[in-house]
């Protein structure tokens, strides 16, 4: 086999040819042609007739064993027609604009896929920048384009990065637990997009969506979507109930500060936001105390248990019944905390109780945005959105990257067992 034969079998992309070989600074630098004859449009692939000539450029890629290897070719601009203007022309092995070939930059977004930051720019001995325009371009190449044809369940939330200064709205199909989209911003405006790209029939298609309350995404799935059934999201309501308890007791803690009064319910914060099956035994008995010490924060931990069990309900009209009696004991209870929440419930009540026909939540949505979390707080250079709209994707997409596997030759015995 010639040497160059070889070589372009090492760097496995078949449309090439490897017309040279050679050893520059420890690198291996192997001279390159594309296998086509005409030029083709760096932009839209047309074939094109050639302009001039550009000078050396080199691509990065995949090392063989500890030696780097670089593709080194000088590209022709061709006049494209299509595009009406002067182009770069198409290489086979690497995207337009791209420094790398395609082989190595999917070798570089399964790293980033299971690596930190610095393990993957030491182990491949590229910069964070080039990481990140790469992790794009292999997202782009890969991602699923009919993932949002057959979108029929999702869930929506938002994600808030750099310390809460910014956010993106993320979309979950529920059925196959994958964020499919991701965009700037949160609200109505941004989830509206969503909508524009799904298009009519893709909107049509939709049934059924969980949210948390926030205003925003509710008005645009009213105006955008009115026919899907909106699903409030269950954790969200027993945590607003979570938080009305704590109201109720730091307002009492600020009235009795200093009484024996108070350090009846010092140190009960976490006993009452608790949930009950977790409790010790010890806790237990605080609680049971409270009864005697403190009826008005004890009504508050029965009131949030009593809204939380209406949602433990199998059938719809024990539901109902529970979560009306529990709301209009809220109303009743001179707590100014509940007597809010109940307002608010009450405004999302059939939303609420859509839980329990289709015991569904937004867990799947907020486990993805602990997952971001992890990649934001990687250090996965979060200063704008795109680069980690891409690692979601890349991350949390459904897209699978396997690591280049050694093709098996026909030459070679199959070792024995
Ligand atoms: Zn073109």
């Amino acid at each position: 086999m010639r040497v160059t034969t070889l070589m372009r079998r090492l760097v496995g992309v078949m449309s090439l040819f490897v017309v040279g070989v050679r050893w520059d600074a420890n690198t291996l630098i192997l001279a390159v042609r594309p296998r086509w004859l005409k030029p083709r449009c760096g932009e839209c692939g047309e074939r094109a007739p050639g302009y001039d000539r550009k000078g050396l450029r080199r691509w990065r890629a995949l090392s063989y064993g500890r030696v780097r290897v670089f593709l080194e070719y000088a590209p022709r601009r061709v006049a494209c027609g299509r595009c009406g203007g002067v182009r770069v022309e198409k290489v086979p092995w690497a995207d337009h604009a791209s420094w790398f070939t395609r082989d190595f930059e999917e070798r570089v977004a399964y790293h980033a896929q299971v690596m930190d930051k610095t393990a993957v720019t030491k182990l491949l001995g590229i910069s964070w920048e080039a990481v990140g325009a790469i992790v794009s371009r292999v997202v782009e190449r890969t991602m699923d384009e009919d993932r949002l044809g057959t979108l029929q369940r999702i869930g929506i939330d938002e994600f808030s990065y750099r310390k809460h200064h910014r956010y993106l709205t993320t979309v979950v199909d529920h059925d196959t637990r994958r964020v499919v989209w991701a965009a700037k911003g949160r609200g109505a405006d941004t989830l509206a997009e969503f909508f524009s790209l799904l298009g009519p029939d893709g909107v049509a298609r939709l049934k059924l969506a969980t949210i948390d309350m926030a205003g925003g995404y509710i008005k645009a799935l009213e105006e955008r979507a009115p026919h899907v059934k909106i699903v409030f999201d269950r954790f969200h309501v027993q945590r607003l109930a979570s938080v009305a308890v704590d109201e109720v007791r730091r307002k009492i803690w600020r009235e009795m500060k200093g009484t024996k009064a108070a350090s009846a319910i010092k140190g009960m914060r976490f006993i009452l936001l608790k949930n009950p099956w977790n409790l010790s035994r010890k806790e237990r008995r605080r609680l049971a105390e409270l009864q005697h010490t403190n009826r008005r924060l004890y009504r508050a931990y029965l009131l949030k248990e009593a809204l939380a069990a209406a949602l433990d309900y199998k059938q719809l009209s024990r539901a109902s019944r529970a979560l009306d009696d529990g709301l209009a004991w809220a109303t009743r209870s001179k707590l100014p905390a509940f007597v809010k929440l109940a307002r608010t419930l009450r405004k999302h009540r059939d939303r609420i109780l859509a839980y329990v026909t289709e015991r569904i939540t937004n867990g799947v949505v907020e486990g993805i945005n602990n997952r971001l979390r992890t990649i934001a707080r990687r250090s996965y250079g979060v200063h704008s959105a795109e680069p980690l709209i891409a690692m979601l994707h890349l991350c949390v997409g459904g897209i699978e990257l396997n690591p280049p596997v050694p093709a098996r030759s026909s030459a070679m015995p199959p070792t024995q067992p």
